[in-house]
């Protein structure tokens, strides 16, 4: 990697067309900014719709013109110049003020939501219009989220432009974002139907498969409520499975949960901050089945408990459903998750807490056709590809090896292989025979030159 040029350098020396949007760019951001810093602070003084959505549009607009030039202006061989050597993504001061202002909003969304009233007011006209009610700070967040996927969405478009692959499958999260987890739970709401993401299954959406939510869809959304229940009940324990055997947790950690979404449009810069080493892996493994386990447990009590109506267990299931949403729902998933990208990387959630993660990743080793192989002759161990693995995976060592990657924790992005200059790696689903065989190496003491 070359340290010559940023990837969100400064375009104040450049005289091309290319510096000069990129500068209209960075002010539309700057008023974007200002604009929803008035709304938080001053929504008494000011309309809120008039500074906080309008600057919400001038961010995205701004932000997306910037993204577009800086990126498109780079060769697709130049797009992670300068990664470590960029205040911004190499853990830097503006890295830092980056994750403290993003856990900082976790903190208030959780548990101060009121501070967040004058944003909330700025995204009512949308909530009006979505969803004929009152918007509130889920559906700020919502909004936000939803943004960030979109416009980091161009970003990781323009970036990885030369790979139908990685076009296709980031096309993919913006719409099941855009379409399952933002506007179809709003036409829901619209049309007085509970709110429902379809993209989002237990264990990750935990509460999908409670008593007291499946109660709530039952006796609320009449048969749409009782096809909401079977949809998620069917994704959680047969399609899943099925699908995981074909493709590997990759259709969707890569393709569909919005979690992903998130971790591979907005948190695509950070992807090479995570740990590699032995101890992150212990840590990973000694955190995530267990969080996975204390879904499982949770969720049984509490049918135990509806069951018996209370009598076998008392309010041992509630105290460990609130624990679970707490620790894990909110400061895991949330806090921790997405605020610690600029530090930790792009998958911290994914990769140490989430229990679907687990379970699609158990899937993934022991029932699955999905590896990836490896042509070690070809492999020169430039580490480009244990560089991007957002998961953590030492990838250059199966490849030196030959050895095929079946690791629980891969999320089959493809970026390993996109990244790698020899062409060494390949996503595959072909049958499980000789699933774990290596390539041959062709050794140097296996060429006998001089006879
Ligand atoms: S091994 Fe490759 S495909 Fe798997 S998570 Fe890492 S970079 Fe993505
Ligand atoms: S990127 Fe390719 S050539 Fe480089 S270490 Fe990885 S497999 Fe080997």
């Amino acid at each position: 990697m070359s340290n010559s040029t940023s990837a969100y350098s400064l375009p104040f020396s450049s005289n091309t067309r290319g510096g000069f949007f990129k500068l209209i760019g960075l002010l539309l951001v700057a008023i974007g900014l200002l604009g929803m810093l008035v709304a938080a602070f001053g929504a008494e003084a000011v309309s809120p719709v008039l500074t906080g959505l309008g600057g919400i549009v001038s961010l995205s607009i701004g932000g997306i013109l910037y993204i577009w030039e800086a990126r498109s202006q780079k060769s697709v061989a130049e797009q992670n110049n300068g990664a470590w050597q960029n205040n911004m993504t190499a853990r830097g001061a503006s890295a830092w003020v980056v994750g403290v202002v993003l856990t900082g909003f976790y903190v208030l969304l959780y548990w101060y939501p009121d501070t967040l009233r004058g944003l909330t007011m700025a995204v009512e006209p949308i909530s009006q219009w979505l969803r004929n009610r009152p918007a509130d700070h889920w559906f700020l967040y919502g909004t936000f989220y939803t943004l960030a996927v979109m416009i980091m969405g161009v970003h990781a478009l323009l970036k990885y432009r030369n790979s139908r692959y990685h076009i296709i499958r980031t096309i993919s999260v913006i719409f099941f974002q855009l379409g399952f987890a933002f506007l179809l739970p709003g036409l829901l709401m619209l049309f007085n139907q509970p709110e429902f993401y379809f993209s989002y299954f237990w264990p990750l959406k935990y509460d999908y498969l409670f008593p007291g939510t499946v109660g709530y869809l039952v006796d609320n959304g009449a048969a749409l409520g009782v096809f909401m229940v079977f949809w998620g009940a069917i994704l959680s324990f047969a399609a899943t499975p099925v699908l995981t055997y074909f493709w590997g947790k990759r259709w969707y950690c890569s393709w569909v949960c919005g979690c992903g979404g998130l971790a591979e449009t907005a948190g695509d810069p950070y992807r090479h901050l995570s740990d590699k080493s032995k101890k992150a892996w212990q840590w990973e493994v000694a955190i995530i089945y267990p969080v996975f386990g204390f879904i499982i447990i949770t969720t049984l009590i509490l049918w135990i408990n509806s069951w018996s109506e209370g009598r076998l267990l008392g309010n041992l299931s509630h105290g460990f459903s609130s624990t679970y949403g707490f620790f894990i729902g909110a400061i895991f998933s949330g806090v921790v998750g997405v605020g610690f990208y600029p530090i930790m990387g792009n998958r911290v959630w994914c990769r140490f807490g989430c229990p679907m993660a687990a379970y699609l990743g158990l899937l993934q080793k022991h029932f699955s056709r999905f590896r990836i192989t490896t042509n070690g002759g070809q492999c020169i161990s430039c580490g480009n590809c244990s560089t991007y693995c957002e998961m953590g995976i030492d990838v250059r060592h199966y490849a030196q090896q030959g050895e095929p990657i079946i690791r629980s924790s891969c999320v089959g992005c493809g970026i390993c292989a996109h990244v790698c200059p020899r062409g060494v790696l390949k996503l595959e689903n072909g049958p499980r025979d000789n699933r774990y065989a290596a390539t041959p190496l062709i050794k140097r003491s296996d060429v006998n030159i001089l006879s």
